[in-house]
């Protein structure tokens, strides 16, 4: 216990570092940003390894497939109802805070980010590119959701054939076990990495890259804060059994690490990490509903979508219809299941978002130039839901099969 705490007390004072070295040097900080890029490569490279071993070994050390089945269905509910949830809030925190009113901006020269003029895929080829053609390149490129795919099967299937398959359902487990010690070795690093992250971007981002749109910069922040302390606290009291304070602090430093490095698909392994050991959640849970939260829950980015909106109609003078309003829930809501959890992914979905209610796709331009400061915060919530979901599901299965998901720190 001593431990975590020092860990976080040490990630904290890396913040306030980072701000302090930031805002005294400014760009000319760079020069620490490789640490902050090396602590982002060593938790990248168990990320797939890390959800193979641990997805068959909790599935296969299921004995009930009906359980599975309840978990899964559980576990996207979950998820579609509080990202539904997000984008109201953060429409609702825009309309109240009118980001776009009295902007001023010159939008002559802004110019479309190009990611977020790319042909977004239809919801039949996100369904598709599920199943992987060849597992070994789904793999390969880090697709999650055809690693969990891939994963999801060979669990099943260790669990049908029985004893023969035993040697192998033991070797996932042992190799599970090793990609939580090598995790929790990563994490001892975590403090200077996240020092490297973000002093360099803090050292970008002085107070007059912020100023014109502090009311985006705020209403996206008061929003996710609202609804991770309001929809969170009360699921995980409610179906989880957990007390909030509880929760958030056991979630504290997978939460840091999505604010510094702005990807959940980065943090998965910490967030895995302090579920299982901080949360006690078992691997059974865990291990299915954290990755696919990584990939396709965003209720940070669904606020942000909601700000946005609401901030692009309001700089150009249009107004929000309320037909236009349930578009926007809805597209996000579907858009989010086929956006990856990388730094920036959030902006090609707004593309899709405003192209569905016919908004100039320029607008997101207005808001690029600040999308690292949005996506921390975002991030921090896509995290900290995926997290609540584990807890959830966790108190309303009642497994008590913790075995797999303790892991020393
Ligand atoms: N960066 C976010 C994430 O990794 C996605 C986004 O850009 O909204 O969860």
């Amino acid at each position: 216990m001593k431990l975590k705490f020092n860990l976080v007390t040490q990630i904290l004072i890396a913040f306030v570092l980072a701000i302090i070295l930031g805002s005294i040097f400014g760009s000319s900080i760079d020069f620490i940003k490789p640490l902050g890029d090396l602590f982002l490569r060593l938790i990248k490279f168990i990320i797939v390894p890390l959800i193979l071993s641990t997805l068959v070994v909790g599935v296969a050390s299921s004995s009930d497939p009906k359980q599975l089945g309840r978990i899964g269905l559980k576990t996207i509910a979950y998820y579609l109802g509080t990202t539904a949830i997000a984008i109201i809030i953060g429409i609702a925190v825009a309309l109240m805070i009118s980001p776009g009113k009295g902007v001023d901006i010159p939008t002559a020269n802004l110019e479309v980010p190009e990611a977020a003029t790319a042909e977004p895929q239809s919801a039949i080829t996100t369904f598709l590119n599920i199943v992987p053609e060849n597992p070994f390149t789904a793999m390969a490129e880090g697709n999650i959701l055809q690693v969990i795919f891939f994963a999801l099967f060979i669990g099943l299937a260790i669990t049908f054939v029985g004893e023969k398959a035993q040697p192998v359902y033991r070797f996932f487990e042992g190799f599970a076990e090793i990609m939580y010690r090598i995790t929790g070795i990563i994490m001892k690093f975590a403090p200077i990495g996240i020092l490297g992250l973000l002093a360099p971007i803090i050292g970008q981002y002085g107070i007059s890259v912020l100023l014109p749109l502090l009311k985006v910069v705020l209403g996206v922040y008061l929003a996710c804060l609202l609804h991770a302390l309001l929809v969170y606290s009360a699921a995980v009291k409610v179906w989880g059994g957990m007390g909030p304070l509880h929760f958030f602090k056991g979630i504290s430093p997978a939460a840091l690490v999505a604010f510094s490095t702005a990807s959940s698909a980065g943090t998965l392994p910490v967030t895995i990490k302090n579920v299982n050991e901080n949360l006690g959640v078992p691997n059974k849970i865990s291990s299915f509903v954290l990755p696919l939260g990584a990939t396709i829950n965003m209720d940070g980015t669904a606020i942000y979508q909601g700000v946005a909106v609401v901030f692009i109609a309001q700089f150009y003078g249009l107004d929000l219809t309320l037909m236009q309003l349930v578009t926007v829930v809805l597209t996000t809501v579907l858009a989010s299941i086929g956006t990856a959890g990388v730094p920036g992914a959030g902006m090609i979905m707004l593309a899709m978002v405003l192209s569905s209610i016919n908004m100039p796709l320029e607008g997101i331009a207005l808001i690029a130039g600040i999308d690292r400061v949005l996506d921390m915060m975002r991030t921090t919530v896509n995290v900290v839901g995926d997290a609540s979901a584990a807890v959830v599901v966790s108190g309303t299965e009642k497994v008590e099969d913790k075995q797999l998901g303790v892991v020393e720190s």
